[in-house]
């Protein structure tokens, strides 16, 4: 039986106000577990995902996000693909595509040709801003923190785990110095947080709910909870979307998919296993519409 609740899947954003640092932490169950059982990953790529999808809730937590949040990595080894998203709404989605055998564990840093991007925006308005994570850095936690201390000049720490049951995120930024505040007593406090956060082990965040692991971890630092924001398993999958990608294939392309199931093209979203039908009117039709512009590469 699988227990659904409200608080299972949810972001809490926090003030650590004595030290002057802000923090956001993420509690996935049902929704990592809905992207975890879409296909069978191998242990050390479940773990990946999981930190990724974590990490893509994570970052919508201190910034005003119109559209979603994205977390995507390709490269030309074993793991080619794996994207994790977080709308403005709270909705998760990811999955990964990866070839046979997979190396345990898995570095990022040694797959060939890695490239990771953060997208930020709204892709139907085309409003965009995308920045590359470094992946010289051992582990998702350590790329991220290294990407905020590129784009914000403010150090973060990033804590990711992940079980079969969890996906647990913990994020703290040190807030940028305000006049009055003594810059030395902020570098003393800030180390003082990560000290403190460095003794938090993978076990312990994912078994706590996060309110008593922020005040059992942090208690003489003056922790402020704001209100918890729920988030959830979702898909933003469409028939105009799919409808989008088969038109982009081209005329050559749709004809061969009609052809190989009987004169109807069945598109399956990978993400969420929603199935899609056309049938040669509907072909026709789509192959008539302009072309819209799509985003090459981005999964629908
Ligand atoms: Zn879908």
């Amino acid at each position: 039986m699988e227990t659904l609740s409200v608080e299972e899947d949810v972001l809490h954003r926090f003030l650590l106000e004595g030290a002057g640092v802000r923090g956001v932490m993420v509690r996935l169950g049902a929704a990592w577990r809905e992207v975890a059982g879409r296909a069978d990953y191998p242990s050390a790529l479940h773990a990946v995902l999981g930190e990724a999808l974590a990490a893509s809730a994570l970052l919508t937590g201190n910034i005003k996000l119109d559209g979603a949040l994205s977390i995507e990595l390709k490269s030309n080894g074993a793991l080619r693909m794996l994207f994790a998203e977080c709308t403005d709404q709270g909705r998760l989605r990811g999955l990964a595509r990866w070839n046979d055998p997979l190396s345990e564990p898995l570095e990022l840093h040694a797959l060939p040709g890695a490239i990771m991007a953060i997208t930020i925006g709204n892709v139907e308005r085309g409003q965009r801003y995308q920045g590359l994570v470094d992946l010289q850095h051992a582990g998702l936690a350590a790329a991220l923190e290294n990407y905020f201390i590129q784009s914000e000049q403010l150090p973060a720490r990033i804590v990711l785990a992940v079980n079969a049951d969890h996906a647990v995120g913990l994020m703290l930024q040190k807030m940028p110095t305000e006049g009055g505040r003594d810059a030395a007593q902020d570098e003393d406090a800030w180390g003082r947080v990560v000290a403190l956060t460095d003794t938090l082990g993978a076990d312990e965040l994912l078994a706590t709910p996060p309110e008593q692991l922020l005040f059992r971890l942090y208690h003489e630092e003056t922790v402020r909870m704001f209100e918890p924001r729920p988030l959830a398993f979702g898909c933003s999958c469409s028939r105009e979307r799919v409808a989008t990608m088969l038109r982009s294939l081209g005329r050559d392309e749709v004809e061969a998919a009609l052809a190989a199931r009987g004169d109807e093209i069945e598109v399956i979203c990978e993400f969420c296993a929603q199935r899609y039908y056309f049938d040669r009117i509907d072909a026709e039709h789509l192959l008539s519409e302009s072309p819209a512009p799509v985003a090459p590469d981005t999964p629908q």
